[in-house]
């Protein structure tokens, strides 16, 4: 049965969403109700003091039929780490991820088949109606996940156009492992910047020199038989695809150097035939097609290796290769 995909990503939702409230000190049990719409208190914290985190994974239908999480564990353990980070609520692990595969389960008929996916967005958001606590966290919260067919992506040769940015952050440093939406309100003058200055798809922020990752993606370098990225720091998100292509590229023979390194390094590799590549959910790997370093076009000359890695994680998430690392948690089948 053919599965329709919306062209837009992420514009269309599965009618229902698994809700869970933290209320006079607990976490209530799940409700299920429509995706249409959330009554939320127009003085709700997250609205004002922006007591928001989200989460972004997806699930697979395989090539037998069978429907998986890719590493579920790992984004519920994120969003607990930013919760704890922006004084929310910490969601329970086993709750969450029953809502998960419960979202999953119902909504089963429309995961699409290969190359498509249904992306899961679940979202934390401070709830006291009470404007005044400007200065204290919000008691009360609302874990609710979102639904999404979503389409490939991915396209060999599309372009991909990094400005490098080294005098504005993409947030305040003590933000960047917290995947908030305040983070991206951040980030967007220098990306908005970008687009309209020199038609950039993305913008590479690399404070001081220190090259970091992009609005929405990680960032790594693959020169060689080397692939290199920034180790983790609090100042950028710690992405799960990051870790995924790291393990497989390690699988695959690479040496894997988690290094700090400066835009002169990325421009000398470059130059000498480096590929860079951003790694994300949503794409898992796009490689990068040029960047302007100081109002100067620099072309990548190639795309093959990110590509081939790419390929090897999508295999393990479409079940055509063996899942060595127990990524997959089955849902149905
Ligand atoms: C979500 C996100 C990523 C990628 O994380 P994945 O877990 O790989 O999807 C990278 N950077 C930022 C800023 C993000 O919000």
């Amino acid at each position: 049965m053919a599965r329709a995909v919306p062209a837009v990503f992420g514009s269309v939702f599965h009618p229902e969403m698994p809700v869970l409230a933290y209320e006079n000190q607990a976490w209530q049990a799940v409700r299920w109700q429509s995706a249409q719409d959330l009554s939320l208190a127009p003085g709700a914290h997250a609205l004002h003091y922006g007591s928001e985190c989200f989460e972004g994974l997806k699930a697979f239908r395989q090539a037998d039929g069978k429907i998986v999480l890719f590493r579920p564990q790992a984004n519920i353990a994120r969003m607990q780490q930013s919760a704890r980070l922006l004084y929310l609520p910490v969601p329970e692990t086993d709750a969450f991820l029953q809502a998960l595969t419960g979202l999953v389960a119902r909504a089963a008929e429309s995961v699409p088949d290969a190359p498509a996916s249904l992306y899961l967005r679940p979202t934390l958001i401070g709830t006291d109606p009470v404007i005044g606590k400007a200065g204290a966290p919000s008691e009360s919260a609302l874990l609710y996940i979102l639904a999404s067919p979503v389409g490939d992506y991915f396209q060999t040769g599309s372009p991909m156009k990094l400005l490098v940015e080294t005098e504005h952050m993409r947030c305040a440093p003590h933000m960047g492992r917290i995947k908030c939406g305040g983070n991206y309100a951040s980030a967007l003058p220098w990306v908005l910047k970008a687009k309209a200055e020199h038609g950039a798809h993305q913008v590479l922020f690399c404070p001081n020199g220190d090259v970091q990752e992009t609005g929405a993606s990680n960032f790594a370098l693959i020169h060689g038989n080397e692939i290199i990225t920034k180790p983790l720091t609090d100042e950028f998100l710690h992405g799960v695809t990051r870790d995924s292509v790291l393990t497989i590229a390690r699988d695959l023979g690479y040496t894997v150097s988690e290094r700090p390194f400066s835009v002169a390094e990325l421009k000398a590799a470059v130059e000498d035939g480096a590929e860079a590549i951003l790694t994300g959910t949503a794409a898992v790997i796009s490689p990068v097609t040029s960047f302007v370093i100081d109002g100067q076009e620099i072309t990548v000359r190639s795309q093959e290796r990110g590509t081939a890695i790419r390929k090897a994680v999508t295999d393990i998430q479409y079940g055509l290769a063996e899942d060595r690392h127990g990524w997959l948690v089955p849902v149905v089948g």
